[in-house]
């Protein structure tokens, strides 16, 4: 799961056009949606546009019947067929089969066999386990992940698969492993050469947007390489993810409806890494003029891009 400031900022900017948020949807709500120049599918979906988003995606247990494409960001959107990452492969396991949560744009299947593919390669890993991706038509999730809405987040777990021939109960049963320390400000003893390497290999992709994970394991990295530092640049430390790491790709080339997020900022990143472990380590004392948190509001079909509500009816 993963929480962004970017997103939050733009949805607590929707929130002041909407003017009360969580509050019911009238007419002017419609129209100052029009006014901000942000797609609204009110008025052709009726009823449906006011439901929570969640709801509806995550009663589809299939993919839409269209072509390939993410609508929207990361946080706010949706998938067009969907392609189902196969629960077994030579170097793979999906798990927890039972969260049909093993789908997303082909580009992202296709990014996880060739990963997956480089981790067998490694001593002691046969391949990957691999977790949440999307739902079957992307889109807000039940439980869990503000993210991984239009195809193109993974979570991968940081536990070595070595076996591939898992049951389905043994891939709920089984659990991950945690590689931190000191709340994440370090690496633990199961931290290993090859965790380096499979990140390294992950995030020099040029599929890659993002990789998130917790911060000690940044500045673990950042002080064990010797070489090519280019590709820290796209690991990003975060809350959580010391379980699995969490693999984000840019929209694919040509998928018109789907938005990008900001690059990360030039350079390796590797002293703000540092200093999110001081703060770890050495807690600043709260801010007494800090704003309190914003309520979130959970997204209603008229939130997401209006394609999502084809995404939602296509056969
Ligand atoms: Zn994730």
């Amino acid at each position: 799961m993963v929480r962004h400031p970017i997103r939050l900022t733009a949805a607590a900017a929707l929130c002041a056009v909407l003017a009360a948020c969580g509050g019911a949807r009238t007419t002017q709500t419609k129209a100052a949606l029009a006014q901000a120049d942000l797609p609204t599918i009110g008025a052709s979906m009726g009823v449906l546009s006011t439901k929570e988003a969640k709801q509806l995606f995550g009663a589809k247990s299939a993919a839409s019947g269209q072509s390939p494409a993410p609508y929207g960001s990361y946080a706010k959107g949706c998938l067009a067929g969907g392609a189902q990452l196969p629960e077994t492969g030579p170097t793979w396991q999906a798990m927890r089969l039972s969260r049909n949560r093993n789908w997303g744009h082909p580009e992202t299947v296709a990014y996880l066999r060739d990963l997956s593919a480089k981790a067998a390669q490694l001593p002691g890993w046969s391949g990957l386990y691999i977790g949440d991706m999307s739902q079957p038509r992307g889109g807000p999730m039940l439980t869990g992940h503000a993210s991984h809405q239009i195809g193109l987040d993974a979570d991968i777990w940081l536990r070595p698969a070595e076996n591939l021939q898992l049951s389905r109960k043994a891939r709920e049963q089984l659990s991950s492993i945690s590689l931190r320390r000191a709340n994440g400000a370090f690496t633990n003893d199961q931290w290993t050469p090859q965790h380096h390497a499979l990140l390294k290999a992950a995030a020099s992709d040029p599929r890659v947007a993002r990789i998130f994970i917790f911060p000690g394991a940044k500045v673990k990295m950042c002080n064990d390489e010797k070489g090519d530092r280019a590709w820290l640049r796209k690991i990003r430390p975060w809350y959580g993810h010391h379980y699995h790491f969490h693999v984000r790709l840019a929209c694919p080339r040509g998928a018109t409806g789907c938005v990008d997020q900001a690059a990360p900022p030039a350079g390796d990143g590797c002293a703000d890494a540092q200093a999110w472990v001081n703060n770890i380590l050495n807690p600043p004392p709260p801010d007494p003029d800090a704003p309190p948190p914003k309520p979130r509001r959970e997204l209603v079909l008229a939130d997401l891009p209006a394609q999502c509500a084809g995404v939602l009816t296509a056969q």
